[in-house]
């Protein structure tokens, strides 16, 4: 019989697809890593589990022990996931901007969830940053992993995503591209991957308005991507080149990922994606391009998939809504 012994066992080893439409004119072979098939959806899941595993180790976390952890979602999955797994309550702290979607998909798997406003400053009490501080403070037993400064979350992605571009591509990868949130997914395999070939070229995918591209955190809606601070989980040293695109180019490619290339992402794919291409258009044939795709789309059937909404914030034309009369010609 073949079968996993607890959905855990499921987490990486996720598939790389190339790319064929939306590199219309590219001579290099690009391919994503699709990170959706981790059975919380997302590349998140193998944060969790390091994180978790290292809490258990250290005594952090202790058998009826409260996770506490500001979360636009998915890591919030990945450890609602494991934490049920074995035995550990979850409260999380997310930003308004995150869709209604996401938080009922915390609370499927049994945590609780609270809303804070994005609006304020990070250092205000009511920012989402403070609330999950207090609330590790004051439950007892809380642990709070802190994605943006634990480096068991880079160490996650050091030992299984980067061995499995460097392992699935014979070592054949010359780029590889992530977008940056916390930076553990950049910095963990971009680190593995320079140690086998100092050659290889990690590029940072960055929402226009962030840090990272020299910006300060203006508000942009791609979900998951971008940061107003500096978290310790980013390794500079690793990354060679931070490619920024707008909202309406990761809008745009997340849209046709789906519609030409079969991949239902999230808009943090869309930006991987965006900014990998304006890379790749540079490159010749024998170049290998990796861009990792961290989540899926059915998170946000009601943002980028959603018409009404793109044309909202003018990522679409006013109304193109096709009559009878179109259809049959
Ligand atoms: N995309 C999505 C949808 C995410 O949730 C995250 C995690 N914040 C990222 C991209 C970025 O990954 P990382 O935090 O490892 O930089």
């Amino acid at each position: 019989m073949k079968y996993a012994e607890t959905v855990l066992d499921l987490v990486g080893n996720t598939p790389l697809v190339k790319l064929n439409r939306v590199t219309d004119g590219i001579q290099a072979t690009v391919l994503v890593k699709v990170e959706y098939v981790n059975p919380g959806g997302s590349s998140k899941d193998r944060i969790a589990q390091r994180i978790i595993d290292a809490a258990e180790a250290e005594g952090k976390l202790e058998p009826g022990g409260t996770i506490v952890e500001p979360t636009s979602g998915n890591t919030g999955i990945g450890l609602a996931l494991v934490a049920q797994q074995r035995g550990y309550k979850c409260v999380f702290v997310c930003p308004d901007k995150v869709s209604e979607d996401k938080i009922n998909t915390l609370k499927a798997y049994g945590a609780e969830v609270v809303v804070c406003p994005t609006s304020v400053a990070p250092e205000s009490p009511d920012s989402y940053y403070s609330v999950s501080d207090r609330l590790a403070r004051e439950i007892p037993g809380a642990f709070k992993p802190d994605q943006y400064s634990n480096q068991n979350g880079p160490l996650s992605h050091y030992e299984t995503t980067g061995p499995e571009i460097w392992r699935d591509t014979d070592g054949r990868v010359t780029h590889y591209v992530a977008g940056v949130g916390t930076g553990g997914t950049i910095s963990g395999a971009g680190r593995y991957l320079k140690e086998q070939n100092p050659d290889i070229v990690v590029i940072g995918a960055d929402p226009e308005g962030s840090v990272y591209s020299g910006g300060t955190g203006r508000p942009y809606l791609v979900e998951g991507v971008g940061e107003d601070f500096w978290p310790t989980a980013y390794d500079p040293k690793v990354v060679d080149e931070i490619i920024a695109s707008s909202d309406a180019e990761s809008f745009d490619m997340t849209r046709r990922l789906a519609r030409e290339e079969g991949l239902l992402v999230g808009g943090s794919s869309g930006l991987a994606v965006a900014s990998g291409l304006k890379a790749a258009r540079a490159l010749g044939p024998d170049a290998v391009m990796v861009i990792l795709l961290p989540d899926g789309g059915r998170g946000y059937l009601g943002k980028v998939f959603n018409d009404r909404w793109m044309r909202s914030y003018g990522f679409l034309p006013a109304e193109d809504e096709k009559t009878v009369a179109d259809l049959v010609g």
